[in-house]
């Protein structure tokens, strides 16, 4: 246990809403839409958010650097539940170069010439990169599982579909997911859990705003019309793929302020615990910097001092090597 206390406090509010590896899920009965901890207040979110969109782009700035690790995070919910806002709003600090999204709409007929995972394969992160899917691989599991048809259209051949198809998916899923992660690519994986009464008011908002309007079509309300069927399939999708090595975090979506809060305490939880450091050049290397810097000094014109860093920093104490390395990760105290 880290002696941070914001890491400490990010694991504990994201604690209740990770889903036990090899429980039992029923969505409706086990997790409130409308959860949020105890005695924050929205008026205390901005501070909050400030707070971890800094600390983001601190991680993901190491993460690039070192470049070992990759993380996939995993985006799913019904529509109007707040994808869109919760990547511009958590993502908002990170430096674009390291971070790429990925949206997954009905697949094209290029991808369902190959096997289901393809189209996510070729889009996974490299290393030092975050990606983002917008919609991903589960959708495998969820609207192809509501909507048979997409599964026909799969040209699957007849002893791959029919019975067990949905357990076999679960299995490959979650096989693939722990190969990812062997390799140093961890797989973060967001619900965004709206209720039906939300889902109508943020509905009902897209129609009345005109700016919104493009935000809404009319599939989107017949899609609504399946609720009870998805609450069914995100029920038995949590319950089979949330894995020791990949949980799955059901994110209470009704009050966007809180629901990206906690989105983004996941990210952060992960790469705290990938602990991300600035590499560490050789004592060879930084013997050669030090030549190069006696070179650059002796350059330096009349008046001018031999090292403007180091004159604009006189007085101050210098920096110890391992703070200039970033070791700021579970059990520092630099935090
Ligand atoms: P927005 O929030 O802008 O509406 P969206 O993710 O809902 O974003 P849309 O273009 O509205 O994007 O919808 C994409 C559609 O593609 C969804 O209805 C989704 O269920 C569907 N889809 C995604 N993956 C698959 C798949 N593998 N098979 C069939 N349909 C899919
Ligand atoms: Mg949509």
């Amino acid at each position: 246990m880290t002696d941070d206390p914001r890491a400490k406090r990010i694991a504990e509010l994201i604690a209740p809403l990770r889903v036990k590896p090899g429980s039992q899920v029923d969505l409706p009965h086990d997790f409130d839409p409308a959860y949020t901890l105890k005695g924050l207040k929205k008026k205390d979110s901005v501070g909050q958010m400030e707070t971890g969109i800094a600390m983001l782009a601190d991680y993901q700035a190491r993460l690039a650097a070192q470049d070992t690790y990759g993380v996939l995070v995993c985006l799913q919910a019904l529509d109007a539940a707040g994808k869109d806002g919760t990547i511009k709003h958590v993502m908002s600090g990170v430096n674009p170069q390291g971070v790429q999204v990925h949206s997954f709409k009905v697949p094209s007929s290029e991808e369902l010439n190959h096997d289901y995972l393809w189209r996510y394969a070729q889009r996974l992160p490299a290393r030092g990169d975050i990606a983002i899917f917008n919609r991903s691989h589960y959708e495998e599991v969820l609207v192809v599982r509501v909507h048979p048809e997409n599964l026909d259209r799969q040209k699957l051949p007849d002893e791959c579909k029919g019975k067990g198809v949905w357990e076999r998916r679960y299995r490959e899923i979650n096989d693939w997911e722990r190969y990812l992660t062997d390799n140093g690519f961890k797989v973060v994986k967001l619900f965004l859990n709206l209720s039906r009464e939300e889902q109508r008011a943020r509905f009902l908002k897209r129609i009345d705003l005109p700016e919104k309007n493009w935000k809404f079509s009319a599939a989107d309300a017949r899609e609504r019309e399946r609720w009870s069927d998805y609450q069914e399939a995100f029920s038995q999708m949590l319950s089979a793929t949330s894995t020791p090595w990949a949980p799955w975090y059901v994110i209470p979506a009704d009050r966007k302020w809180f629901a990206r809060i906690c989105a983004g305490a996941v990210l952060i939880d992960t790469l705290i615990e990938i602990d991300p450091r600035y590499p560490q050049v050789s004592e060879e290397t930084r013997r050669q910097l030090l030549e190069v810097k006696q070179e650059l000094e002796a350059q330096a014109p009349k008046g001018a001092p031999a090292d403007p860093f180091e004159a604009g920093h006189a007085g101050q104490p210098a920096r110890p090597a391992s703070a200039r390395r970033g070791s700021a990760g579970r059990g520092s105290a630099g935090r």
